[in-house]
């Protein structure tokens, strides 16, 4: 190549520069001449406004440094201390969530299920004394749900573990622990009385809105455990009927009453307040369809959990 050639990608650049007609090109408007010069002027004051306020904050860091020194600073201008959960030892007991029903489970109470996995695992985050926290069964549309939500999250929290096999894995190689091993299921016919950190409670991984009945339990009695059902009834006077509490629920019971062994007090932490009127006898019991109301069921709504500030 001669000095006098051009290369093709400045030839490009030639070509762009020239006009493409002899037309001088449009003159911007003269409003869009002061727009511009308004934009540059705003961008220039926003610029001058944040070394400003930089300046400001600096000033006032070195002012309270100096305070501090010469402790002049009263309790008022320290940053207060963050608030702390004060953990204490685990409890020790292991809680199972027995997640083998989603073949029964429509693909919104599947959603509804991950929702009140979500509580559960933040219930025992923030508990003193938190549970070994299991989940067993996990596949299918739960798996595939859990999967989609806050790129695959569950796999992250702590304290946790995820089995495809069923909670029958405990005892596989010392069948003994078998007779540590509780299913929950209000259709027991057994009550709880205390938790002990030597056992491991199991809690049905089911959303139905109450479309089955006796399912954990079938379940529990086919697998050769124990079953217990939470003392709500001896607890709480209003509340005789079976109650059939979601997953959170259950587990966040379970919770407090580690935290304040006192049954009462962890219903009335955990059951919302108008469950109790509704036993009384107002509209929300007359609104439970017939075969429900004969079996004297009360069910705690997926709907109800969300708005439930509690969890
Ligand atoms: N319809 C399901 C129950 C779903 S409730 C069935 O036929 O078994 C979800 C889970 O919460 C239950 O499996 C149970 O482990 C727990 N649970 C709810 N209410 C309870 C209660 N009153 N006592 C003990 N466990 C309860």
């Amino acid at each position: 190549m001669s000095g006098s050639e051009i290369a093709p990608e400045e030839a490009a650049e030639h070509l762009s520069d020239v006009p493409e007609s002899d037309q001088p090109a449009a003159q911007p408007s003269k409003s869009s001449l002061k727009k511009a010069a308004r934009r540059e002027k705003l961008a220039a004051f926003k610029l001058e406004r944040r070394a400003r306020e930089k300046l400001a904050k600096k000033e006032k860091k070195r002012i309270k440094a100096e305070k501090r020194a010469a402790g002049e600073l009263d309790s008022e201008d320290e940053p207060k201390a963050k608030k702390r959960r004060i953990a204490g030892p685990p409890f020790g007991g292991r809680v199972v969530v027995d997640l083998g029903f989603d073949k029964i489970m429509t693909e919104k109470e599947v959603q509804s299920l991950c929702s009140q996995l979500g509580y559960t695992y933040s219930a025992n985050r923030h508990s003193g004394h938190p549970f070994a926290l299991f989940f067993t069964s996990l596949d299918g549309k739960t798996l595939a749900r859990l999967e989609s939500l806050g790129d695959a999250s569950y796999k992250r929290w702590t304290n946790t573990q995820w089995w495809s096999e069923g909670y029958e894995r405990l005892w596989e190689t010392d069948p003994a622990v078998k007779q540590s091993i509780v299913y929950l299921t209000a259709d027991s016919d057994e009550e709880l009385t205390e938790l002990k950190p030597d056992e491991t409670y199991v809690i049905g991984g089911i959303c139905d809105h109450n479309r089955y009945k006796n399912e954990c339990l079938n379940k529990a009695q086919a697998t050769g455990i124990r079953t217990a059902r939470l003392p709500i009834g001896t607890y709480l006077a209003d509340l005789r009927s079976r109650k059939v509490l979601t997953v959170n629920q259950a587990f966040e019971i379970l919770v407090h009453w580690v935290e304040t062994r006192d049954w009462e007090s962890a219903f009335h932490a955990v059951i919302p307040k108008r469950k109790f009127d509704e036993n009384k006898g107002n509209d929300k019991v007359k609104s439970v369809k017939p075969e429900k109301a004969a079996s004297e069921t009360v069910v705690v709504s997926v709907e109800e959990l969300e708005t439930n500030d509690s969890t």
